[in-house]
């Protein structure tokens, strides 16, 4: 079964839209006509599915209305000949509680599977690309005691640890409790209205070239946005997150996925939720308008003719969507203006099959002279071949779109290696999406202390979950999961002290 989204070349097949995944349901709508429901949920990513699924099991009646064909949103699995692309969210850790309780309950801890491998037969292989040209840091080149992975890592690290120290406590007084950033939100200002841009020109003089081509290369998929428009602080508190260290960042934040795909993951939640028997949804169901009348809430279909009524709405679309849908009465002014103005996140991701087996090591930096400013070996195909992951952005110069002209991005690859063999791409661009209109959720400066409060406030009938405004990991998986949990409470508690009394605004 093939969803709509995601695309694939091959040499044989050229490039096709579309690629099989577990999230696909089908047929693609269970639902009644004319029901009242207890709630309406919009969007089926993972804020999405944990509210339907905890307000479902609390004995709610639940419809979901997806624009996609496929759950997941932005986490999401093809799987190709039973091996999985992960086309956006990938990563966990047991650091993240909520996604890491999801993985017991369903029995999946044991899924896990490490991205990078560096101990592999014959040393990591490390590409830079320094003003240029490629350098490949061989094993060979070492005096034996230090391995260039090893290189690779204390140069980002020394640079990192450079540019995440305002306080001499790296960020520790700034970001005391980094589940709540609300503790400290005067001591955050400083740092959430400073760019990235900003913050580098403080530090740039203390870095050697290595130290700053390595970090720029790894900076720049962490917002893939231009420098000067992402925040500085959401890199603050992603390093607060990760437990303030850099060995930390890299084994919470790019090391353990699941053997299955996310997909595995989001099909779980989904089928329980539907087991429940009070779970109806719609697919391919983009919604166009949300009318809250004060006793029920009417939600009406893109194309005009499915209308659904519920007591409660829980919206879940991304923080970059939310103004495409008209809502009545209006959105209160900040929520419409940080929709308008939106994260900056506009990461491409890309993956490679390629016949050699031992670009399973490698790690690459490309910025600013590659299209693919990072790239890793992700894992090995049931073909025996080097699966490899790599990251564009909309930087200036070097931004990557695969749809457009695949043979460029195939050449990307190509130009790792003498001899990188590309027998399969796989992509999801994010920032040509209309349901996602960019990646991870990455703030502009001053949108932090601006808008975060204000996105999570209900609007009469009308609750809001999403990765892109959660309390924790917000831009991560375990976020949606914690928003989508918490929302469902506070509306599975009002419903059921209130019935059968309509609220108002
Ligand atoms: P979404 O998943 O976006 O769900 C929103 C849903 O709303 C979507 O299904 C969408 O189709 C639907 N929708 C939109 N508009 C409408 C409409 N008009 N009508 C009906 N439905 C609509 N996180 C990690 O933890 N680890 C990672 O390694 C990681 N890597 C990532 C890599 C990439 C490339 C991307 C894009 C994200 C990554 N993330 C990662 C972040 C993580 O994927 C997201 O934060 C999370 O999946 C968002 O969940 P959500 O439910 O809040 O939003």
């Amino acid at each position: 079964p093939k969803s709509r989204d995601g695309y694939q070349w091959t040499k044989a097949t050229g490039l096709v839209q579309g690629v099989p995944t577990l999230g696909l349901i089908q047929p693609s709508t269970h639902f009644t006509r004319g029901k009242h429901y207890d709630v309406i949920v919009i969007g089926g990513g993972y804020a999405g599915l944990t509210t339907c699924r905890d307000l479902a099991l609390a004995g709610n009646n639940v419809l979901l209305v997806e624009a996609r064909d496929r759950i997941g949103g932005r986490s999401w699995s093809s799987n190709i000949g039973g091996y999985p692309y992960e086309m956006g969210g990938t990563w966990v850790h047991w650091h993240q509680p909520f996604v890491w309780r999801e993985l017991r309950r369903y029995g999946m801890m044991d899924q896990l599977e490490i991205s990078p491998r560096k101990n592999v037969e014959g040393g990591a292989k490390v590409t830079v690309n320094l003003d240029g040209e490629v350098k490949h840091l061989s094993h060979d080149e070492e005096d034996g005691t230090v391995t260039n992975s090893a290189i690779q890592d204390a140069t980002v690290e020394s640079a990192f640890k450079k540019f995440i120290n305002v306080d001499g406590q790296f960020g520790r007084s700034v970001i005391p409790y980094p589940h709540d950033i609300e503790f400290n939100m005067a001591g955050v200002q400083e740092y959430d209205h400073m760019s990235m841009a900003d913050r580098m020109a403080q530090v740039a003089p203390h870095l050697t070239p290595l130290e700053k081509n390595m970090f720029e290369g790894f900076l720049a998929i962490t917002h893939g946005a231009k420098w000067e428009e992402a925040s500085f602080f959401e890199l603050l508190r992603w390093w607060a997150l990760m437990n303030y260290n850099y060995p930390d960042f890299m084994a919470i934040g790019l090391t353990y996925k699941l053997r299955d795909g996310q997909s595995a993951l989001a099909r779980r939640i989904f089928d329980e939720a539907v087991a429940t028997g009070r779970l109806d949804y719609s697919f391919s169901t983009p919604v166009r308008d949300v009318i809250d009348h004060g006793d029920r809430v009417e939600v009406t279909a893109r194309n005009g003719v499915e209308v659904f009524k519920a007591r409660r709405l829980v919206c879940t679309v991304p923080l970059n969507v939310l103004h495409t849908l008209a809502f009545t009465p209006g959105l209160p002014t900040l929520k419409t203006e940080a929709s308008l103005a939106g994260h900056v996140n506009q990461v491409v991701k890309c993956h490679a099959e390629v016949a050699n087996p031992e670009m399973r090591s490698l790690g690459a930096t490309n910025y600013p002279n590659g299209r693919l400013t990072y790239t890793f070996g992700d894992g090995t195909t049931p073909a025996g071949n080097t699966h490899l992951v790599a990251f564009g952005s909309s930087l200036p110069g070097v931004h990557l779109d695969p749809e457009q002209d695949i043979q460029v991005t195939k050449k990307a690859f190509e130009e790792f290696y003498p001899g990188m063999n590309v027998q399969r791409l796989v992509f999801h661009n994010w920032h040509k999406d209309e349901f996602a209109r960019g990646a991870w959720e990455w703030l502009r400066p001053g949108m932090t202390t601006k808008y975060l409060q204000a996105l999570r406030e209900r609007h009469g009938n009308v609750f809001f979950a999403s990765s892109d405004s959660s309390f924790g990991w917000r831009g991560f998986i375990d976020g949606a999961i914690d928003d989508g949990g918490r929302v469902a409470k506070i509306v599975h508690d009002e419903l059921r002290d209130v019935r059968p009394v309509a609220s108002k605004l």
